[in-house]
């Protein structure tokens, strides 16, 4: 009898390793292997929604570039105890490549989606605001490659009802709206198997070109590092009623609708090396509008070509008049 408490009791210490009840702020205390939640670099972090201008990297130089497929035949959406999650790389390959991982920071440059699962609130904030949900999905780096200091990449979309991204088109709406109807939040005394989930429309449509990304770690324990973070600026919108179901999802643990499944802010600092990737600087004249950067120079080479249109047309206009007296000369002949 003995024995068969002691199996009970550990297997129910395993199973509740750690929870949200403090929203990890009791983490680095866990006797955990490997567990380096205390440590440096860790994740979430509040996100600025603008930083020096000398801390944005143009898409193109970044030549970043990805390709995710929707999943199809007997997709499981699992309740694992902490999210909802489902594996991908079913019809593979689901990847990303980037830059300015390997170049600034000595990393991979091709990461390989492994599985995707969701936090309420959102973990990272957007100068303090928490979103209603936030979708990570959690790359690998590809084989053969140096990986540095790298153990993984995650991608982040943030999701909120009311506070979303005006910009965002119906066609966008619809997509998102498809993705969450496809996974059956709605079922929550199993995981349920399904037929297709559109997460390839889904990610794909993210526009990954205006993002934060920075060196962070898992944000779950052990919050292993280091993590290359890639977070979508655009915040898209979510249907109260999907909010809702997920949260029926996190019922199905005690009491974690109540306090979610998101890790506390964690203090950013200069190792997390923070940068945003945007579209063409000066693009939109706030970002660099009053910098003496791309912008000015674009205008100088601006009127540098104006000046040699006009010099090759004087040319052009010379040669064309010469030509026409010869012909014309010969024509009358
Ligand atoms: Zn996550």
């Amino acid at each position: 009898m003995h024995s068969i408490i002691t199996v009970l009791a550990l297997a129910a210490v395993n199973a509740a390793e750690w929870n949200y009840e403090t929203n990890g702020a009791d983490w680095p205390d866990l006797s955990i292997a490997d567990n380096v939640c205390g440590g440096a670099n860790q994740s979430p972090i509040d996100l600025p929604k603008k930083l020096a201008s000398s801390r944005y990297v143009n898409p193109s130089d970044d030549n970043f570039q990805k390709m995710y497929t929707d999943q199809k035949d007997d997709i499981e959406v699992a309740w694992n105890g902490h999210t909802s999650q489902t594996g991908v790389l079913k019809n593979g390959p689901e990847m990303f490549s980037s830059r300015l991982v390997a170049e600034q920071w000595g990393g991979p440059q091709r990461f390989e989606g492994q599985q995707f699962h969701f936090h309420s609130g959102s973990e990272h904030t957007v100068d303090g605001e928490r979103m209603d949900l936030e979708m990570h999905t959690v790359h690998y780096p590809q084989a053969g490659q140096n990986n540095g200091e790298f153990v993984a990449a995650a991608m982040g979309i943030m999701f909120d009802v009311s506070s979303y991204d005006e910009g965002v088109e119906d066609w966008q709406v619809e997509v998102i709206d498809n993705f969450f109807d496809n996974l059956k939040w709605e079922e929550t005394s199993s995981n349920p198997k399904v037929e297709e989930v559109t997460y390839g429309q889904l990610m794909n449509m993210a526009n990954m070109d205006t993002r934060w990304v920075y060196k962070g770690s898992v944000t779950t324990p052990p919050c292993a590092t280091t993590v290359y973070w890639n977070v979508c600026r655009t915040v898209y919108p979510i249907k109260q009623k999907h909010v809702d179901m997920f949260m029926d999802q996190l019922a199905r643990e005690d009491g974690l609708d109540g306090y979610g499944n998101y890790r506390e802010i964690q203090e950013t600092t200069s190792a997390h090396d923070v940068w945003i990737i945007d579209s063409a600087p000066g693009s939109d004249g706030k970002k660099y509008g009053d910098e003496d950067g791309p912008a000015v120079q674009w205008e100088i080479a601006t009127i540098i070509l104006a000046v040699l249109t006009g010099i090759m047309l004087i040319i052009t206009g010379c040669f064309a008049m010469k030509a026409a007296g010869t012909i014309g000369g010969g024509a009358e002949k």
